[in-house]
């Protein structure tokens, strides 16, 4: 591991390797976190006719002020109402349609009704309370653009349009296998020497968050013959992801046994802390990657790796991790050769975020981590990074 990669340079390489998946047509209610493969254009405009935005009175803004005769009324929901008549006005509830001939809406608080007359004692401009007709969106426009993920407001949105079937590219298919003959599942009586087993958990949470379809093997014992069994069953995948026997012991053998079963190892060893010993290889149109096996190593690199791979499969338009900026709360030493990624805390301050390192950054401290919901890049370099210094962080949600 002579040679480590600079992270940007790994992720180039990976993302690469990434041939994007083909796509399926997805009811609107099964789309969430599900990325887009074509645009989605509206089935309608939206709104699809002139509507209030308030209850009240639909008035020619040229008769205001005055005292004005209700026609007659409108509901959400009724249909296309009469034109409004000379010198009158219509009572409407909000998302009713508005009538020919009205330019505004006067909300109920501002008039006074009585013995079928309204009192409108202000002037109304023209256009006020009116929600004109395709002012949202416009019928065969775009509603949500091909690569984007599908979130609340994005699958409201298709709703709102009257979409009701979206092309979605295919979830990723990923088999994830845990390595290491001490690992127990939580429940299970630890013997001495056993501890539990968590990267499966924590690495499945991540990816699934990206959209793929997770498939959780047996955890395999430090034996070339159980390696081989799990890893060729786990190749059929688009993805292998395995955690732990991916460093330099006698009792890692991931990169050996997948070398064996066709694997072309594309790198291993990143300049990035935690989780320099990560391997990426490929097998035809399978990823794989050997995370290291240190549970906080094993997150981050699911994060700055395996979650991209995972987006960019999916065609996603940014599979690069989501860095945001914030300011340091307290100096952290920059370490020469690697990438760092500080588990850290954020602050609502007056400068914006403010990030506070928690206690605890050895990479088996997934509990110290548990208490982070950020991880601060420290970009490798001499010195140190003073408080206040603004840097770039991954929220962890
Ligand atoms: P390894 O890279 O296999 O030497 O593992 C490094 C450290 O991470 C060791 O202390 C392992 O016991 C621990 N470890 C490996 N895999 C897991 C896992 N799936 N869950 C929790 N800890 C693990
Ligand atoms: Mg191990």
């Amino acid at each position: 591991m002579a040679d480590l990669l600079t992270l940007e340079a790994a992720l180039e390489r990976v993302l690469e390797r990434v041939h994007p998946l083909g796509s399926e047509q997805v009811l609107l209610d099964d789309a969430a976190g599900r990325v887009l493969a074509r645009d989605a254009l509206a089935a309608v405009d939206l709104p699809p006719f002139p509507s209030s935005a308030m209850d009240g009175f639909a008035v020619r803004s040229e008769d205001t002020p005055g005292t004005l005769p209700v026609a007659f009324r409108v509901a959400a929901g009724s249909p296309s109402p009469d034109p409004l008549p000379e010198r009158a006005t219509a009572g409407i509830a909000t998302g009713g349609a508005v009538p020919d001939g009205a330019d505004a809406v006067v909300p109920v608080e501002l008039t006074s009704e009585h013995d079928g007359l309204v009192e409108i004692a202000a002037p109304a401009s023209p256009g006020a309370h009116i929600r004109p007709r395709g002012g949202d969106v416009r019928a065969g426009e775009v509603v949500v653009e091909a690569g984007s993920r599908l979130g609340a407001a994005q699958v409201g949105a298709l709703a709102a349009a009257g979409v009701a079937t979206v092309t979605c590219a295919a979830r990723p298919r990923v088999a994830l296998l845990a390595t290491g003959s001490e690992l127990r599942a939580p429940g299970e009586r630890l013997a001495p020497g056993q501890i539990y087993e968590s990267n499966r958990t924590t690495v499945a949470v991540v990816l699934e968050g990206a959209g793929a379809v997770v498939e959780r093997l047996p955890v395999v014992v430090d034996e070339d013959a159980a390696h081989a069994e799990s890893l060729s069953r786990a190749l059929e995948s688009d993805v292998v992801v395995t955690t732990g026997g991916v460093s330099v012991g006698p009792h890692d053998l991931v990169r050996a046994s997948a070398a064996g079963l066709g694997v072309e190892e594309v790198f291993w060893g990143v300049a990035v802390k935690p989780g320099k010993p990560l391997s990426f290889g490929i097998r035809g149109s399978t990823l794989v990657f050997g995370l290291p096996g240190n549970p906080v190593s094993a997150l981050v690199g699911a994060l700055l790796f395996v979650r991209p791979a995972v987006l960019a499969l999916q065609g996603a338009l940014h599979p690069e991790p989501p860095l945001d900026a914030g300011r340091l709360a307290t100096p952290l030493r920059r370490d020469e050769r690697r990438d760092e990624f500080v588990r850290a805390r954020r602050e609502a301050g007056d400068d914006g975020t403010l990030l506070r390192p928690v206690s605890g950054q050895d990479s088996h401290m997934i509990v110290r981590a548990a208490a982070a919901d950020a991880l601060v890049h420290v970009p490798r370099g001499t010195g140190e990074l003073r408080v206040g210094e603004t840097v770039r962080y991954l929220p962890l949600t």
